[in-house]
């Protein structure tokens, strides 16, 4: 799996390529915003880790780029910005993850694996998290291998969230995924679909970040 390193701090990015390296990743490393479309059109990465504070342009211009292509790559974000501000602002705009600098190289990695993991999810019908079970083709939904009653939008949401395992999901996001744009959507609607689907699933699964989102576990 080949991933994109956006960071032009030297040593951060020797370090992060030699810990990814080990795990057995291809790491193409740019320093520069404007150098980001031409290495996705070279090098077709898998996952994209990138920084905000970036010489030439803003890393969050770089993710809106990204997006604007119809571009689906995977993208955390890494930065020193650490607000909630930021953070909803960078998922808003259509990051799937976002760790703030210092972090963890363990939680870094593992991160990227859960990335990984999607990655490899998405060419498969199943999504497989725990005992929840979901088959995106015949939308059906087992826990403990027994199916549940689930509706469209439930299962809307189920998807959303267990495609982003171990990732936060504004309620923006799901909304997007949930209806047109010219459709009203009271604000509650979301939370009362997450309360039906509580209802249904132990109650631990789907996890509230307050003021942020929703997201379930990687397993
Ligand atoms: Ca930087």
């Amino acid at each position: 799996m080949k991933i994109l390193l956006v960071e032009d701090d030297y040593m951060l990015a020797k370090a992060l390529e030699g810990a990814l390296s080990n795990e057995g990743f291809k790491v193409i490393n740019v320093l520069n915003g404007g150098e980001v479309p031409a290495a996705i059109y070279e090098h077709e990465p898998d996952v994209a880790i990138l920084d905000l504070g970036l010489p030439d342009i803003d890393g969050v211009t770089v993710l809106q780029k990204i997006r604007e292509s119809k571009n689906a790559l995977p993208v955390l974000i890494l930065t020193a910005r650490d607000t909630v501000y930021d953070k909803v602002d960078a998922l808003d705009k259509g990051a799937d993850d976002y760790l703030a600098k210092p972090f963890d190289m363990q939680e870094l990695l593992a991160r990227i694996r859960v990335l990984a993991r999607r990655v490899g999810i998405t060419a498969s019908n199943m999504i497989n998290i725990g005992d929840l079970k979901m088959n995106t083709l015949d939308q059906t939904v087992c826990f403990q291998e027994q199916e549940m009653e689930i509706t469209k939008k439930e299962f809307l949401i189920l998807k959303s969230l267990m495609q982003s395992a171990g990732r936060v999901q504004t309620k923006e996001m799901i909304e997007r995924k949930l209806y047109d744009w010219s459709e009203e959507v009271n604000s509650n609607t979301i939370e009362v679909h997450i309360s039906n689907l509580r209802k249904k699933l132990p109650h631990a699964i789907i996890k509230t970040i307050r003021g942020v989102g929703y997201t379930i576990a990687a397993n």
